[in-house]
């Protein structure tokens, strides 16, 4: 039954009960700080009619927190830890007094807001599972764009969808794309799903040209404004693997039947390939705040924020296979989807840890794949990790041997 993997997102359009919320509409925004979350409030502030800012939820980062907040005012803030709640409300004005709220479980407390319509997951790596599941189990609008939540714990969400009638709406401009171009057809029609890929900084290059590859270049992406981690990602194409994975379990169809497309121009975002051969796909332009504000608004449409693609002006549209010789992150990460295949938990924390050394200078840019090939090989878990407690106990063991991986190759 290949369809009983299939979120229920897709579902709703085929009457699955359950009320739209009215405008406007109260939202959460989890990692609002970041790209994803800037890129959002850009866009809410676009439609006060429509949208109400109810809680905010950053990291470390509380300058630019307390900005925002002082801007948006809403009831609820989280931040990291209590040194950096201190830091945001000594910074907030003096006529705003919201509720603090820190760590995990105040994340995990927003994301649950009885008042909330609407949840933006966008914190990022592993650690924005916990709120993604606070959302799904009190049964909420989940606007995605934390992949690593279905990489780390896709069975466990779908299963938390069930109970409570939450639904995810991707965020990840492919898997939007996706959702756009499925329309209501039913899986039975769809052939293929076809993520399109950018390449990343280093298309077309070959393994001998990646050897001395930096920080700053691999941080330049050509087309897309995105943080560091998933920047690096798409540099390895690691980013195509995991989205590869989310497809998986957001759209229920095998590994063999999700393909990735080299696409420089970043124009087609994804497309649907039907028993037909129809393809339908979704264009727009190479800038998050279209799939946030298709979230959002949900099955309205909004104006994002970007001008429309002048398709004359662009001319022509590319297309190219991937160079997996070059590229083996995208290969490692479908190879976890394969039965008894290797842990997508253990991939994705590796790749963490892997990133963030490559970032600080500790490890090359080949050696990312490197390190997660060697936990892959190495951490192999008797069953796959079925509670979010088991999930977290596998990502903190795989970090721990990776830090220890990286200790021994200095
Ligand atoms: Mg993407």
């Amino acid at each position: 039954m290949e369809n009983a993997s299939y979120i229920s997102s897709l579902q709703l359009p085929r009457g699955l009960a359950f009320e739209r919320p009215s405008f406007p509409r109260a939202l959460v925004v989890m990692g609002a700080t970041g790209s994803i979350g800037t890129s959002a409030l850009d866009v809410i502030a676009r439609h006060p009619d429509k949208f109400s800012v109810l809680a905010l939820a950053g990291g470390r980062n509380a300058a630019r927190l307390a900005e925002q907040a002082a801007v948006f005012r809403p009831v609820y803030l989280a931040a990291l830890d209590a040194k950096t709640g201190q830091d945001l409300k000594d910074r907030l004005p003096a006529d705003y007094r919201p509720e603090i709220l820190i760590g995990e479980e105040g994340y995990a407390a927003l994301a649950a807001l009885p008042e909330a319509d609407v949840v933006l997951s966008a914190q990022s790596g592993a650690a924005g599972l916990a709120a993604t599941l606070s959302a799904v189990r009190a049964g909420k609008i989940v606007a995605l764009a934390n992949k690593e939540s279905l990489v780390l714990a896709g069975e466990l969400i779908r299963q938390e969808c069930a109970k409570s009638n939450a639904v995810i709406l991707p965020v990840d401009s492919e898997h939007n794309a996706l959702f756009q171009a499925l329309g209501n057809e039913p899986l039975s029609r769809v052939r293929k799903l076809i993520l399109t890929a950018s390449g990343g900084p280093f298309r077309g290059k070959k393994r001998d040209d990646l050897v001395a590859v930096t920080p700053e270049t691999a941080l330049k992406h050509p087309n897309w404004s995105m943080g560091a981690k998933i920047s690096i990602d798409s540099a390895t194409l690691m980013n195509k693997g995991l989205e590869v994975i989310e497809a998986h379990h957001l759209y229920g169809l095998p590994p063999g039947r999700i393909d990735v497309l080299v696409h420089p121009e970043s124009i087609i975002h994804s497309l649907v390939e039907f028993n037909d051969t129809s393809m339908l796909a979704q264009l727009g332009p190479a800038d998050m705040r279209v799939a946030i504000a298709h979230c959002l608004a949900w099955p309205e449409r909004v104006a994002p924020g970007p001008a429309p693609l002048d398709l004359a002006a662009q001319g022509s549209l590319t297309f190219a296979d991937v160079d997996h010789d070059t590229f083996p992150c995208l290969n490692l990460a479908r190879a976890t989807l394969l039965p008894g295949g290797p842990s997508p938990v253990v991939l994705n924390a590796a790749n963490e840890v892997a990133v963030a050394a490559f970032l600080a200078g500790r490890l090359t840019f080949l050696g990312i794949a490197e390190l997660v090939r060697a936990a892959l090989d190495e951490i192999i878990p008797p069953a796959p990790p079925q509670s979010q407690a088991e999930i977290m106990d596998l990502d903190e063991r795989t970090r721990a041997w990776s830090r220890e991986w990286l200790r021994c190759i200095c």
